[in-house]
């Protein structure tokens, strides 16, 4: 049985009334696109999630993952859905026709990411992994790897890991240590890589590595790090498959949730067999890396913001057949739906609301992230870089934290039966927890914010965030309805703005007591984001009733924002002020006192 929901109608406000994703489409890059392809698009994605991928994540968890001899074997239903997933085009729907794309705008990837990753957040990172590994082969690779690699990667043949993580490099890259000693036209790879995702399986005929590995002699720290493309089974020049090449996985993890996902210990070149290419300039592998990393972050965030909408609805329809109770002002006889309840009422208002603000926050990114890619060199470019830039850590962060709050949530709204396996809802909470983990901590993400991000370009990125947010303030204050919540979101941004500068001058004059405070000051960017991009949404909704008139799904836009700019942004002031603390509390406390 599926428990994967989507509500269509939210997804295409955003689209359409926010941010008129039709508009791409003047763009050069796609010109014979138009918005009602788009939408078929978006249509045909909801299918397939529903109708393929939802039914894996119930089959996926009974099975897990098994280990035997050396292979991973998976679920057996999920080898013909991964070779579907590529032969219908998703792997590739954003990627240029001429290796096997569809030619779709790339912040369809994202929307597309969205469906699949909300049925079955275990089974699509091995497409999205693939997609992710392929993509890094042709933005940087010569064009005998582009040829040999990427069509069997986007047709769903074979499939594609990001092979960072070892043993003494986690959180820190610079402490990689597997080794690429060359040799040839190739490399001969040595070293060993833990916690690598679908690193082996039975998906698909062959598995391509982009690994990070450090040429012998390569000086220390960053710099001297490589990007390498490591098979599998070896590639012959005509593209067929060759000897296998040394690649072995010598154990799967046992997780807390994602148990359809194998997360693998892999050893490459134990016998000293195993060629690898490099793929773009030497030394610089970590930069090309981050092509993958950065992408890879906004869909962590995209998987917390979509685990929780389907746990949102899942309670929403609970909420709805579940009688337990009296209405306290007795305005219904009997016992009645725990819908009635203000307290129920209260925790689905919030999750309707956070789940729809992180939708459109990062949708609006992947639009940003459109017109950065695509819009000719000049200032309007350079500004929604510098947007994509700045929102990155905050999307991956905060999505990712709130979306297991909201499973979390979703849990207390059934009460009892929550906690029990006969719900989706413990999966979903188990499954989201590792959002906060991969991709860079969420630590990391906050010094990664409040650190390099503002002060990049000489605070350029900073000053494009509050612009744009700025800017709709301004325009807005004075609608009837909504104009005191954007005047309260409005002193929030000023408040935002002295607390990030203050912080930023911490950073040089007491960098540790910066550093305790970097996570809660992430939360505020967070907040206010949420709080921008659900205002605009009650707006438009606010409008649309000028000429539609009421009803309740222009409503809900309306009374979500109110709800929580109201009771949100009071709370974001005060943990602003937090963050403007001189308390070293968190420096000073003595190891032997914790
Ligand atoms: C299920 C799963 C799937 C994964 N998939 C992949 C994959 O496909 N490919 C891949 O390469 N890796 C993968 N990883 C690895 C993942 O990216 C790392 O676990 C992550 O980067 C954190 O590294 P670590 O676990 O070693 O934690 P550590 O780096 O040891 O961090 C431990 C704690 O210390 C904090 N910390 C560390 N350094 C700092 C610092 N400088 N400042 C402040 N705080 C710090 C962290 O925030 C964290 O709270 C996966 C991990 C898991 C669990």
């Amino acid at each position: 049985m599926s428990h994967f929901k989507v509500n269509e109608k939210d997804l295409f406000f955003i689209l359409k009334n926010q941010l008129n994703y039709g508009s791409l489409c003047r763009l050069d890059r796609y010109r014979e696109i138009d918005e009602e392809t788009l939408d078929l698009l978006v249509n045909e994605a909801v299918k397939f999630a529903r109708t393929e991928i939802a039914p894996l994540q119930d089959i996926g968890e009974k099975w897990g993952v098994v280990l035997e001899n050396g292979e991973v074997r998976c679920a057996p239903e999920f080898q013909a859905v991964f070779r579907l997933y590529g032969e219908n085009g998703w792997t590739a729907a954003a990627r240029d026709p001429e290796y096997g794309g569809q030619g779709f705008p790339h912040m369809m990837r994202i929307v597309i990411n969205d469906l699949m990753y909300g049925a079955c957040q275990a089974f699509n990172m091995a497409p999205s992994l693939t997609h992710g590994a392929a993509h890094l082969i042709e933005s940087f690779g010569s064009r005998e790897l582009k040829e040999r690699f990427i069509p069997p990667m986007f047709s769903g043949q074979w499939a594609g890991t990001m092979a960072l993580t070892e043993p003494q490099a986690g959180s820190n890259l610079a402490a990689i240590r597997t080794v690429a000693t060359p040799e040839g036209e190739h490399y001969r790879i040595k070293g060993s890589k833990i916690f690598i995702s679908w690193g082996d399986h039975d998906l698909a005929e062959n598995i391509i590595h982009l690994l990070l590995a450090r040429i012998a002699g390569a000086p220390e720290g960053v710099k001297g790090i490589s990007l390498f493309v490591v098979p599998k089974i070896r590639v012959n020049p005509d593209g067929t498959l060759g000897e296998p090449n040394d690649v072995f996985c010598n154990g799967v993890e046992k997780k807390l949730g994602l148990h359809a996902s194998p997360t693998c210990l892999l050893n490459f070149g134990d016998q000293d067999g195993c060629v690898g290419y490099l793929c773009g300039e030497a030394h610089n592998g970590l930069a090309h890396m981050f092509q993958m990393m950065n992408a890879a972050r906004i869909n962590t965030g995209v998987s917390g913001m979509t685990l929780a909408g389907t746990a949102y609805l899942n309670a929403l329809a609970y909420a709805k057949e579940r009688i337990q109770g009296s209405d306290l002002a007795g305005r219904k006889p009997g016992y009645v739906p725990i819908i009635d309840h203000p307290d129920v009422r209260r925790m689905l208002l919030w999750m309707k609301a956070t789940v729809d603000g992180m939708r459109s926050m990062i949708y609006t990114g992947a639009f940003w992230s459109e017109l950065a890619l695509e819009l000719p060199k000049g200032e309007e470019k350079n500004h929604f870089q510098a947007l994509v830039d700045f929102l990155t850590p905050i999307i991956k962060a905060y999505c990712s934290d709130l979306g297991f709050k909201v499973c979390e949530t979703a849990i207390q709204c059934l009460g009892g039966y929550g906690f029990c396996r006969e719900y989706p809802l413990e999966q979903y909470l188990r499954d989201s927890k590792i959002m906060s983990l991969y991709e860079g901590t969420n630590g990391i993400q906050s010094i990664d914010l409040l650190g390099r991000k503002m002060r990049l370009h000489g605070g350029a990125l900073f000053k494009s965030y509050l612009a744009e947010i700025q800017a709709f303030c301004r325009k807005q204050a004075g609608q009837p309805r909504l104009g005191p919540q954007i005047q309260a979101l409005s002193a929030a941004v000023d408040r935002l703005e002295g607390m990030a500068l203050t912080l930023s001058e911490k950073m040089k004059s007491d960098p540790l007591q910066w550093a305790s405070y970097t996570y809660p000051a992430l939360l505020c960017f967070g907040d206010i984001t949420m709080a921008w991009r659900l205002l605009d949404l009650a707006v438009i909704a606010q409008n649309l009733m000028e000429t539609q008139g009421e009803n309740d799904f222009l409503t809900g836009k309306i009374l979500q924002a109110t709800y929580f700019t109201g009771t949100t942004l009071p709370l974001t002031l005060a943990r602003l002020e937090t963050c403007l603390r001189s308390g070293r509390e968190v420096v000073e406390m003595p190891e032997g006192a914790f």
